[in-house]
């Protein structure tokens, strides 16, 4: 018997956070928070006696919607081992003093210790709960996570990309039942097609222009695309150089084609005029980081802004965008159509539940994934 607790991600964008338990051990998959959210909506629903029982909390990579509550979670009274690869690690201190509260932080920094290193491929066992991991193809270092309990499994995809043109994806294994990464719904347009329209932007705009990315995965791949010259801030060139370390996470050949790209890439820093070229900064939304600066004065300025990621509401890039003065390209760092398609063939074609959008997209995969359950929502609970 597996019991899942739906604790965030469910209908909705952010504070991704799934329950597993055998009823012996209890583990966390994920602890995210809700970009846009007030109040307790930030965090996952979770309540302090469940926290209090959780082993473990497992970490699938560092992007705020899956890492950003860590620390909320240590401050009500978590006292489970910690579960991420090196690469996450060692994003994840910046990225929680971008998301958590400054007084979480400074009560519950994140040091190695406290910390148990895996490696991807790795499979962790628990008294007979197993959590197996595989590359996710979204950003170095980051995973899937496969739970099982003797002959019952749930494979929870977290965030994926399993037609990345840099990163590479471990096949799922069979399960019983699928949590999918669905921020996409069923968008059919490949990469490759977006990469050709972001392309053709950039090149409408010879005189520079400001692409809001976070800081792990989303560079890589625009990296890869970029035509010609282009800018970053300073402070991603080392963030970048660690995610290009991580060797095993990268397709065939394109490692040393993006070290050599970041070589040749401009520095830029705050206070300085914008480049003649595609400027890098990070976050996405332009809600923490160098981007907080750059869209307001791109803005002011007329510099022409290309969003690529998920941006949600109150947040400047989704203001900006509303108001007409950004424009949006999605560069794919989630499924598209054919690929949730084709991992749930992988898996067997069990029942399928969608995390990280609203119940309105996930119900457009329907047709597609004919097992998907597209009612469920954060604070439910399923028994496999
Ligand atoms: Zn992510």
């Amino acid at each position: 018997m597996i019991r899942v607790d739906l604790y965030g991600g469910f209908g909705e964008k952010g504070r991704t956070s799934i329950g597993i338990s055998n009823g012996i051990k209890h583990v966390l998959l994920d602890v995210g928070i809700k970009v846009g959210a007030k109040g307790r909506e930030y965090y996952p629903t979770i309540d302090d006696a469940s926290i209090a029982r959780l082993d473990a909390v497992f970490v699938s990579h560092a992007h705020e919607d899956h890492i950003g509550g860590l620390s909320w979670l240590r401050s009500r009274g978590f006292q489970g081992r910690i579960f991420m690869t090196a690469e996450t690690l060692s994003e994840a201190s910046d990225m929680l003093a971008q998301y958590a509260e400054p007084d979480h932080v400074r009560s519950f920094p994140l040091s190695s210790q406290q910390v148990t290193i895996f490696r991807v491929g790795d499979k962790i066992d628990l008294d007979g709960l197993i959590v197996a991991t595989g590359r996710s193809g979204h950003v170095a270092g980051g995973v899937w996570f496969a739970a099982s309990v003797e002959q019952s499994s749930i494979v929870y995809t977290a965030d994926v990309v399993p037609d990345s043109n840099v990163l590479a994806m471990d096949r799922i294994p069979k399960c019983d039942c699928l949590v999918l990464d669905a921020s996409y719904g069923d968008d059919p347009i490949s990469g490759s097609e977006r990469s050709r329209a972001i392309q053709k932007w950039i090149g409408s705009h010879p005189d520079g222009c400001l692409l809001p990315v976070p800081l792990s995965g989303k560079p890589l791949e625009l990296m890869a695309i970029l035509p010609g010259r282009f800018a970053i801030h300073a402070g991603m060139r080392e963030p970048i150089a660690a995610q290009l370390a991580a060797k095993n996470a990268f397709l065939p050949n394109v490692e040393p084609m993006l070290r050599e790209r970041l070589t040749n890439a401009v520095n830029w820093v705050e206070g300085t005029d914008f480049p003649k070229c595609p400027l890098l900064t990070f976050d996405g939304m332009g809600i923490a980081g160098p981007s907080v600066e750059a869209i307001a004065r791109a803005s002011e300025g007329g510099l022409p802004i290309l969003l690529t990621g998920h941006i949600p509401p109150n947040t400047p890039a989704n203001m900006l965008f509303e108001a007409g003065r950004a424009a949006w390209i999605r560069l794919p760092t989630h499924p598209t159509r054919q690929g949730s398609v084709g991992m749930w063939k992988q898996a067997g074609r069990p029942l399928t539940l969608g995390h990280s959008c609203s119940l309105s997209t996930l119900q457009t995969l329907k047709s597609y994934l004919p097992t998907l359950n597209d009612t469920v929502r954060s604070g439910q609970r399923i028994i496999l």
